[in-house]
């Protein structure tokens, strides 16, 4: 698994706590490493945070003495920082003019270079996390009367980030100029909603209003909601393009696409573009289930069931003796006995990252006596790491990162291997040049380590760009 990280906020609602809960409950795909959430009564933040699955966190802790109407809330994966306590989010600060509280969806590609500004200018930074640069400079004691002091912050940061940011009285949302990570605001009972996918609001009842733009700021409080926007404007967007190939729930609606009629359409276009000659199609579930779907329907070959999942070889059950990755993926995904016998079977995932996995799936389905296995792959070959909050291995780690597509068939044993042509990937998408596709291409929006524009000295953070 390869999860982001998942963000959940409420402002306006007596049930803040219990909305919170819900709704990060539905982003839990996103990571399971810690949660936590933060509420305030307009006066004090009070949160909970901890290590481990949303439910387990809420039951450690004292998750009843929450209350009040307005909060956040995280589900995190590590990206950058280890999976030590203080890095899990929302991450909790004082300012002199009162409390903060920050969670964080990306990876910063400039964090280092801020951090060691701030280092030497006497911060003290208490997490591992690049998501603490923001609350550093949020809690900067030269700032607090600024009127840029959010927008100049924000503005500071290079690469990817949907933030949610609380103090005692308000809630923000902010989301990078290129807009590489999702975040949706929504309406319930006249609160305000965000979330970092859309099954989270239809997971409350809430009403997807529309999803905040990239640079935009929009603070809401006692008095309404104001929206800003930071930052230079890029020539384009660059939405994640992985987010709908692999991460979002298939339920979610994200950057205008539905996600699961996205993978049918990747599934069909797939399956023109790199036919077999084979008897049945399988998905290796549940990552490729729509994209099976969507091949079997164009091809007329009927879509079968090769693996049957384990739902309950969560985490939290590993023996870290035996917890190696390829061990994992086997207790998750058993093959069904025989049902592949003596036939020529299309195996379609979403993704092939290292490949070992699928390698193991190969085998599995060969010793149940599958005639032919054909794999096929709803993206393109993933050549490139991520430096926007996406954890896959380095290059040489890559299944192709060094090696041609006939080189990672052998890898994986298949009696041959397909991928969905970069064209293919965006056909289903009519705004194909918002989205980011560094990791097929190795063509990086923003560079990583670029010069450090943070302008913390003698003039302070930039003015906002543009009011509303
Ligand atoms: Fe998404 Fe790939 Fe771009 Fe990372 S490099 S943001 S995974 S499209």
């Amino acid at each position: 698994m390869r999860e982001a990280c998942g963000l959940f906020g409420i402002f306006g609602h007596p049930s803040a706590p219990s909305l919170i809960r819900e709704g990060l409950f539905s982003l839990q795909h996103r990571g399971q490493e810690g949660a936590g959430i933060a509420v305030s009564d307009g006066r004090r933040i009070a949160a909970i945070r901890g290590l481990g699955l949303l439910e387990e966190v809420v039951a450690r802790e004292p998750f009843g003495e929450l209350s009040g109407d307005r909060g956040i809330g995280h589900v995190r994966y590590s990206t950058t920082g280890s999976n030590r306590l203080e890095n899990v989010q929302p991450l909790l600060g004082e300012a002199p003019d009162g409390a903060w509280a920050v969670a964080h969806n990306g990876n910063l590609v400039n964090a280092t270079a801020l951090r060691q500004t701030l280092l030497g200018e006497g911060a003290c930074f208490h997490t591992g996390t690049d998501s603490e640069v923001l609350l550093r400079l949020l809690t900067d004691a030269r700032f607090v009367n600024r009127p840029d002091r959010l927008t100049g912050a924000l503005s500071a940061l290079e690469g990817a980030f949907s933030f949610l940011i609380m103090n005692e009285r308000q809630i923000m949302a902010a989301r990078d100029p290129f807009g590489f990570r999702p975040l949706s605001v929504g309406r319930l009972d006249g609160a305000w909603v965000f979330a970092s996918e859309t099954c989270a609001l239809t997971q409350i009842g809430a009403r997807l209003e529309r999803d905040l733009e990239p640079g935009e700021l929009l603070i809401v409080d006692e008095s309404g909601a104001r929206s800003l926007h930071f930052g230079s404007v890029p020539a384009q967007h660059a939405h994640c393009i992985f987010e709908l190939v692999y991460f979002a729930r298939p339920d979610s609606r994200l950057f205008g696409h539905w996600i699961y009629r996205t993978r049918l359409a990747h599934g069909r276009i797939l399956a023109h573009e790199c036919p077999a000659d084979a008897d049945c199609v399988a998905a290796v579930p549940d990552s490729g289930s729509f994209a099976a779907q969507g091949f079997a329907q164009e091809s007329g070959l009927p879509l079968e069931s090769a693996f049957i999942r384990n739902h309950y070889a969560g985490r939290s059950f590993l023996d870290p003796a035996v917890a190696g990755r390829e061990r994992r993926a086997d207790r998750k995904l058993a093959v069904l006995p025989n049902a592949m016998e003596g036939r020529r079977v299309v195996l379609v995932d979403d993704s092939l990252v290292r490949g070992t996995t699928l390698g193991r799936r190969v085998a599995a389905l060969k010793r149940e006596g599958a005639r032919e296995v054909h794999i096929r792959i709803a993206c393109p070959p993933i050549t490139h790491p991520c430096y926007y909050g996406v954890d896959f291995p380095t290059r040489e780690e890559l299944a192709a990162g060094t090696r041609d597509v006939e080189g990672v068939r052998k890898m994986v044993d298949a009696d041959s291997l397909g991928y969905i042509s970069l064209a293919g990937l965006v056909e289903p998408l009519p705004v194909h040049a918002g989205f980011c596709r560094a990791c097929f291409t190795g063509d990086y929006p923003v560079a990583r380590g670029m010069a450090d524009k943070m302008g913390l000295e003698a003039e302070g953070c930039a003015p906002p760009r543009s009011c509303s």
